[in-house]
């Protein structure tokens, strides 16, 4: 019997109404131009939380946290965070970085990602190669789609140490054994689609993986380089625009070793302030991508605005 359905912006068929896809105007993506790249980060969605001072700064005085959430105009009882997948099509592969909520997150407004590949004109048999920068659940949640790998045809890349860490029977019986039972729906039914990498690996010309550990023990960043032009992708180094990036020594409630987390955030910033390079971080506000400059005890984010068009 043909049952009716809706068709949602990425052209897939939904019959859930009381979950109904996303109108065109709640997709967001980012596209430009990286030398021969062309890069788009698309929105998997935003989450609104309360008591930032539960995560941001935890061994901080909760004033502290609020004083400099105010000196930024930012309300002092809430913070909102966003998820940001990135695509990149070098024109020989499609590369997608992290995998969004997925269909876990789809009735709380996330898990996005395909709606707003479809928007770049992108189905999911496009992408060759899926990068996995570190195995938490807002990263690992698109892979799948109803038990069934949603990108059929790619291939897969993590670093070994983060597949071991999560894979690791250890885990259960310790606060990591949620995420660890994630990792086994969604992770190791793909295993032997994988390959596993460490620091200085390649993952295709042009895009260089670097060890960042701290936020996990095997989180990646990526160097990203095309006709003479530079971005990188730090992922989770820093997960707030004005509390991890103006306070990079401030603990974070989801760093697993916050005093390694916070050295890497120093090093991998002072390198991108440095270099004065754009960076594309998972949890900056979309579109995602800015700069970073050194100013007091840590740094400035400066949000993108049209140093990408007309390129
Ligand atoms: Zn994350």
């Amino acid at each position: 019997m043909a049952v009716p359905f809706l068709m949602n912006p990425a052209g897939a068929a939904t019959s859930d109404p009381a979950h109904p896809a996303p109108s065109p105007k709640d997709v967001h993506i980012y596209p430009f131009k990286l030398g021969d790249f062309k890069i788009t980060v698309i929105s998997d969605g935003i989450r609104a939380s309360d008591k930032p001072e539960e995560t941001f700064g935890t061994n901080q005085k909760p004033e502290a946290v609020a004083d400099l959430l105010k000196a930024n105009f930012l309300p002092t009882n809430r913070y909102v965070n966003g998820f940001s997948p990135v695509l990149i099509d070098t024109g020989t592969d499609v590369v997608l970085f992290d995998t969004g909520m997925g269909e876990g997150g789809r009735a709380n407004g996330m898990g996005k990602l395909l709606d707003g590949l479809a928007l770049a004109g992108y189905t999911p048999d496009r992408v060759t190669l899926v990068v996995l920068t570190h195995l938490h659940g807002d990263h690992i949640g698109g892979l799948m789609e109803a038990g069934k790998p949603t990108f059929p045809t790619a291939r897969y890349l993590t670093g070994q140490i983060e597949y071991d860490f999560w894979t690791d029977p250890a885990r259960v019986g310790t606060p990591a054994e949620g995420n660890h039972k994630q990792v086994l729906t969604k992770v190791v039914p793909l295993k032997n689609k994988f390959a596993f990498i460490g620091n200085g690996a390649e993952v295709v010309p042009g895009i260089v993986a670097m060890l960042a550990a701290g936020h996990t023990p095997g989180h990646m960043v990526f160097h990203v380089a095309s006709g003479g032009k530079k971005v990188v992708l730090t992922a989770d180094t820093a997960n707030h625009y004005v509390l991890s990036l103006q306070r990079p020594d401030w603990e974070v409630r989801f760093d697993m070793d916050k005093a390694m987390a916070a050295e890497t955030r120093r090093k991998i910033f002072d390198a991108i302030a440095l270099e004065r390079v754009p960076f594309i971080g998972y949890h900056m506000p979309f579109p995602s991508i800015g700069y970073a400059e050194k100013s007091g005890e840590g740094y400035r984010f400066v949000p993108v605005t049209y140093q990408f068009e007309a390129e």
